[in-house]
């Protein structure tokens, strides 16, 4: 199973906010995108994700083309995301902000909540204690691991993560980071991490792609991407 984007363009109105974009994924990796404000990342997993329609390209998940289908369809092909600022249902209760995560996927199949619900108190334990309480009174660092809890619970293939660490503090970004190696370890799922803390995400993922004005301007491993003098003057703070 793998993930294939091939020339994706997408514009917001006239703004081309992303432009022939060619990106491969494999079973097992974690992936990360990196680049300043407004480079068009967010577009990037908006388009894979159904919210947004590409102009041209294509995404498929191993011979199946998602392109410009929709929201729900994307989530039941077995994709997730986790997006920009959360965005979990706040007045309502944390059981609940995860029962909705599986409605795309699992609308019908009532009898699976109690066991998916039970598997994600494992993999967050944090949230055991806020189960009946209401979400958008946790910390900034448990309403990120309830968006994330909340986009498992529909068994993704691939899950697309917006900006996980901001505004969280360096020990939660730890925390999160250590979640993503979990999502490939003990659910084989693929992780695309959108991340303006270059470090954090060059620590966990294999592979990174650098986005500038939306195109892809440099790619490689991890490894190779914190050696890249460019890398590290314009993303790393260094020289
Ligand atoms: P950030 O980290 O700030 O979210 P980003 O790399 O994710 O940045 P995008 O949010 O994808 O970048 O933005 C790419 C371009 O598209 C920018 O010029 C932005 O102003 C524009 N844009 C993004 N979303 C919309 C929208 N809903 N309507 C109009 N223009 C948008």
């Amino acid at each position: 199973m793998s993930l294939q984007i091939k020339n994706l363009t997408t514009y917001h109105g006239r703004i081309k906010a992303i432009d022939r974009v060619n990106l491969h994924i494999n079973e097992g990796e974690i992936v990360s995108i990196i680049g300043a404000n407004g480079a068009g990342k967010s577009t990037l997993l908006g388009t894979i994700a159904g919210i947004y329609k590409a102009s041209e390209g294509e995404i498929t998940i191993g011979n199946q083309s998602i392109t410009n289908i929709k929201g729900h369809k994307v989530v039941q092909n077995g994709v997730a995301l986790v997006p920009e600022g959360r965005q979990i249902f706040s007045s309502l209760s944390v059981k609940e902000n995860l029962i909705l995560g599986m409605y795309a996927k699992y609308r019908k199949e009532k009898h699976l909540v109690a066991s998916k619900i039970e598997s994600m108190l494992k993999m967050f334990p944090g949230l055991v204690k806020h189960m009946n309480n209401t979400a958008g009174n946790m910390s900034g660092g448990e309403q990120q691991m309830l968006a994330i809890a909340r986009a498992l619970m529909s068994d993704p293939k691939i899950i697309l993560l917006d900006e996980p660490s901001m505004g969280l503090a360096p020990l939660i970004v730890k925390e999160i980071l250590a979640i993503m190696e979990e999502i490939r370890a003990n659910l084989g799922a693929m992780v695309i991490l959108v991340e303006q803390n270059v470090k954090a995400a060059l620590s966990v993922a294999d592979r990174a792609y650098v986005m500038d004005r939306g195109q892809f301007v440099l790619e490689g491993s991890a490894d190779e991407l914190l050696r890249n003098p460019q890398v590290q003057s314009t993303y790393l703070g260094y020289g």
